[in-house]
């Protein structure tokens, strides 16, 4: 697993670019653990215990 991926600590996706695309912030950190794919927020009981409401990639821990 590759740990040099940054995660958004407010809403733990994973972001690309210089800015998180549901928070429009910066705030991110390089310590996560646990990936999830999130494809169905609605449907999905761990998006919802994670309080994801957009599809994407994100981490299940992070610091
Ligand atoms: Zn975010």
């Amino acid at each position: 697993m590759s740990s040099k991926e940054k995660v958004c600590r407010d809403c733990k996706r994973f972001v690309q670019g210089n800015t998180c695309p549901v928070c429009r912030q910066s705030n991110f950190s390089r310590s996560w653990k646990g990936t999830v794919l999130i494809v169905d927020p609605e449907g999905s009981e761990i998006a919802q215990s994670l309080s994801i409401t957009v599809p994407g990639k994100y981490a299940l821990w992070v610091r």
